[in-house]
């Protein structure tokens, strides 16, 4: 069963933790009982981070560090071990995105995304996957990714391609870890507002509301929402659950239908003769 006591004893390390969706896994983790630490590259990123934390009264370590720099990673997983007494749950959380028809997508843009995303979700996962088999005790590796992954992601064509690469590294280490007592899953969050998908993705209240006409649901998921799925997840709750992801959008990727929308075609009158 799931409840308030469901991470305690834990340490989760969450990249990208002092903003948006990452920071709300840290509190939803940490209101479970893990110790959080949270990583990014902007120190004001993870002060205000810490803070929100603290105000909720919850506690927080943070550590700068650029998921793309592999020595920088390393370290980061062993001042962890060194601070905290062990490594249980690693989100992979940090991204970069923004909206850039492919055509005029400068190479490097597109391999900066992918370096961030894809190569810091493998610096990471491979440097915490190591920590975890040493000790013996296993752990959970989350990774956020989108339902780009598998639908393609016109406009996006960086971060869907390296989402896709998460998601394979998701099933992949799933079950070469399964051995060592290692979960790996991942979670594909539809829309879901921080500042950094407004700024980049939606950044005009008309663009935000033909995002949200394209979900079932016709709502954005709330951040708490998927964090708190987020936190079932990487318990023990979820004990039998590895190389799965978990779609949270709404219905969004499944699309409104040919036949149905707005207005089904079964309340439709029928034509004449
Ligand atoms: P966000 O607030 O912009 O978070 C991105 C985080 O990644 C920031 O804290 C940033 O911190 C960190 N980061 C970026 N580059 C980094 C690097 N090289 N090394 C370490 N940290 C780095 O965005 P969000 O909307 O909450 O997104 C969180 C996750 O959800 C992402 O994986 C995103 O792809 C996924 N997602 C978002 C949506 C959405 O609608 N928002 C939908 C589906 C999936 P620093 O700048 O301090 O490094």
């Amino acid at each position: 069963m799931f409840d308030a006591t469901s991470l305690d004893g834990r340490v989760a390390l969450i990249t990208g933790g002092g903003t948006g969706l990452g920071l709300e896994i840290a509190r939803s983790f940490a209101r479970c009982g893990a110790a959080v630490v949270l990583a990014s590259r902007g120190e004001e990123h993870l002060a205000e981070g810490r803070a929100s934390l603290e105000a909720d009264g919850l506690k927080a370590v943070t550590h700068v560090c650029d998921v793309r720099d592999v020595h920088a990673v390393r370290r980061l997983v062993r001042s962890v071990e060194d601070e905290l007494g062990s490594l249980d749950i690693l989100v992979n959380n940090a991204a970069g995105n923004f909206v850039r028809p492919a055509e005029i997508l400068p190479e490097k843009a597109f391999a900066n995304v992918v370096d961030i995303v894809l190569n810091g979700t493998f610096n990471a996962s491979r440097a915490a996957g190591r920590a975890m088999i040493a000790t013996g005790r296993g752990g959970v590796i989350l990774n956020v990714v989108a339902t780009y992954a598998w639908t393609g992601g016109p406009g996006t064509i960086h971060s869907a391609c390296a989402k896709a690469g998460v998601l394979a590294m998701t099933r992949t280490l799933a079950v070469e870890w399964a051995r060592h007592g290692i979960r790996v899953v991942a979670v594909a969050p539809g829309p879901f507002d921080s500042k950094g998908a407004a700024d980049r993705l939606w950044p005009s209240e008309d663009l935000e509301e033909r995002v949200r006409l394209e979900i079932p649901l016709e709502r954005f998921a709330t951040r708490e929402e998927v964090a708190g799925a987020c936190a079932w997840l990487v318990s023990d709750a979820a004990s039998y659950v590895t190389g799965e992801c978990l779609t949270m959008d709404g219905g969004a990727w499944l699309g409104r239908g040919i036949l149905g929308g707005d207005e089904p075609i079964g309340s439709v009158k029928r034509r004449k003769g």
